[in-house]
């Protein structure tokens, strides 16, 4: 919410007016509703569920690409509010706790690209990181820097993607990771390369475990038999 909004929402007069000139619309379903600085109406919250952990998926996914989660998603990429990321990293570790992985000894995110910075400003993957991990309460470090690079990923063809070498991470963390289970988190799951890059980087750095959580898929799920593959066929 704009921080105007939120200073005159908490007037109980002003709010009356603030919610008549500006008033609270579902992002999902349009229906408009009575709640300031709230995305979805209570209908369209209520579908916002968890998928169940995946044991042999080597990356968690916490929200399928279709539904209020795509669009919640694509609202905190273009509007980066912490009230918002909060509430998708609640989400996120709901879907953790069910899992039989082990609480983190620390979260990480996955670095962004230089130009998404320079044009957004946010690391949508570290603000999401960062509120998992108060939730967990467990300290949030970034570990990896990406190296200017001379394509963005997203105009690169999808298999191309997949082939892309670690070599535009770089490691940044000053302490040792040796030993520790860490818990990776990105925004969005495409091909999952991105998450595999950089867990191969903190693997190379002596972590012990390496767990990969993205929030909303973004085609991952439906290809990952053929990523399970690919994967398997990498570790061999
Ligand atoms: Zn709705």
């Amino acid at each position: 919410m704009h921080p105007i909004l939120q200073h005159l929402s908490q007037n109980p007069f002003l709010q009356k007016i603030v919610r008549q000139l500006f008033p609270p619309q579902c992002l999902y379903c349009k229906l408009l509703h009575d709640q300031l600085g709230v995305y979805l109406c209570q209908r369209c919250l209520s579908y916002l569920e968890p998928l169940k952990p995946r044991v042999l998926s080597p990356i968690m996914v916490t929200f399928p690409g279709r539904g209020p989660p795509v669009i919640l998603i694509k609202k905190l990429k273009t509007h980066p509010d912490p009230q918002l990321a909060s509430l998708l990293a609640a989400y996120m570790v709901i879907q953790y706790t069910k899992s039989s992985y082990p609480i983190p000894d620390l979260i990480t995110a996955v670095p962004s690209h230089l130009l998404r910075r320079l044009h957004l400003g946010d690391n949508i993957a570290e603000m999401l990181g960062k509120e998992v991990a108060k939730l967990l309460q467990r300290p949030f470090v970034m570990l990896l820097k990406r190296q200017a690079q001379k394509v963005r990923q997203d105009l690169i063809p999808k298999e191309e993607r997949l082939l892309l070498s670690s070599e535009e991470f770089m490691w940044i963390g000053n302490m040792s990771i040796k030993g520790q289970n860490i818990l990776l988190i990105d925004d969005t799951v495409t091909t999952g390369s991105t998450l595999r890059c950089s867990a191969l980087h903190l693997e190379k750095q002596g972590a012990h475990q390496v767990i990969q959580m993205g929030c909303v898929d973004q085609g991952y799920l439906k290809d990952e038999r053929s990523h399970l593959h690919s994967f398997d066929e990498k570790r061999e």
